[in-house]
């Protein structure tokens, strides 16, 4: 008879066209630089959703998605500083780089020379075994790459700030948005409200483009100072040459010529949603007329989402949540999807031990 046992449980998809399922597994036995962790709460990114479905064309199965996780320290191993047992952690969308790299030695771990190890689905640097994501019971990842949740921040809505909250922060930041700069943020999801509240905590004037009409109230509540709806050609029209940022969080291929010619001349637009082909064609005359700038931006370095965790903290900025049962994840995914969500999902992980 079987006497295998496992020390970790958790929700992973084992291939492309499959549902997830409850899995168990092993994490690995700490290292002495290794934080043990045990999930309390974990976001649901639409990453989360690409990656399962495989739409990226890289994805490995099986695969236990989440990076927006927020847990309590459970063990600490020998050579650990940073973290107690007890704390409040967080873990975003990666847990190691080779850490000696141009980019690594900059704190810009996202950009790794030698690529990041992503929280899920990539080969651990050390065993091989691939990593599993927050959708999960507990986690084991190296000190570094555990960050402070600070105190006044409710854990559950912190947890979006791990990848939704960092992706929107760190080029807002990287381009210098500042006091009375006209930002647009385009789509509100779950990205693209942490952008409004970042954006406007910043001090900028920030507009949201969205296709629906029925999200102004909203987006008003959000922080927005103006929405133009994107599908009405005449309200983009009037906008044009008037933006000095878009932060671009629209997850499918889409038309970046209507957006472009709003920037005012030297803006910047900033895709975070799109890693495919753009679609339909750039027409570069938007970009060399004007001396605008088409941009892409990853996540941010670790340093940099500590800082962002302190910011949310100090301008009493989260995510807004709707609280998950794991078992409705496959419903959720689907409802994200649709955009039916305000505005992130966050996994109450105390529903995987029930
Ligand atoms: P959501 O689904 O929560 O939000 C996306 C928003 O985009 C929607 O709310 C909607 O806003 C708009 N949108 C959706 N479909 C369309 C469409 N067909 N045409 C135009 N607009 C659309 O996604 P997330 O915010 O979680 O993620 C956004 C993207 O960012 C994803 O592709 C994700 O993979 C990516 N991502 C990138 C990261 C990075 O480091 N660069 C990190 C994390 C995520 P509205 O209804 O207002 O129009
Ligand atoms: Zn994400």
């Amino acid at each position: 008879m079987s006497t295998v046992t496992y020390n970790a449980i958790g929700y992973a998809a084992q291939n492309a066209k499959a549902p997830l399922a409850p899995m168990q597994f092993n994490r690995r036995a700490p290292r002495p630089d290794d934080v043990s962790i045990e999930v309390l709460y974990c976001g649901v990114c639409h990453s989360d959703i690409h990656q399962a479905r495989n739409d990226w064309g890289f994805a490995t199965y099986p695969l236990m998605p989440g990076h927006e996780i927020v847990g309590k320290v459970t063990a600490i191993g020998s050579n650990v500083t940073k973290h107690k047992v007890g704390d409040l952690v967080g873990v975003g969308c990666m847990v190691d780089s080779c850490r000696t790299c141009s980019a690594c030695k900059e704190d810009l771990e996202q950009y790794c020379l030698e690529g990041m190890t992503q929280t899920y689905a990539s080969p651990d640097r050390i065993d091989g075994t691939l990593t599993m994501g927050g959708y999960s019971s507990n986690m084991v990842v190296s000190e570094h790459f555990v960050l402070s949740i600070p105190k006044n921040l409710d854990p559950a809505s912190a947890a979006p700030l791990l990848c939704a909250g960092i992706t929107t922060f760190s080029p807002l930041q990287h381009y210098g948005v500042e006091p009375g700069d006209k930002v647009g943020i385009l789509g509100m999801g779950g990205l693209g409200h942490m952008g409004i509240k970042f954006a406007k905590a910043m001090g900028a004037e920030v507009t949201l483009f969205t296709r629906s009409q029925a999200k102004a109230e909203e987006a008003y509540r959000q922080g927005a100072d103006h929405v133009i709806v994107s599908t009405d050609p005449e309200q983009m029209k009037a906008a044009a040459g008037s933006f000095n940022f878009l932060l671009d969080t629209i997850p499918v291929p889409h038309d970046l010529n209507p957006y472009l010619e709003t920037l005012a001349f030297d803006g910047v637009h900033i895709l975070v949603g799109l890693i495919e082909p753009v679609e339909p064609a750039l027409n570069a005359f938007n970009l060399v007329f004007k001396r605008r700038v088409l941009a892409g931006s990853l996540i941010g370095g670790i340093a940099e989402t500590q800082e962002m965790l302190d910011f949310s903290a100090e301008h009493g900025i989260t995510c807004d949540i709707e609280m998950l049962d794991i078992k409705n994840i496959n419903e959720a995914f689907e409802r994200v999807v649709k955009g039916d969500v305000k505005y992130r999902f966050v996994i109450d992980m105390k529903t995987l031990k029930a």
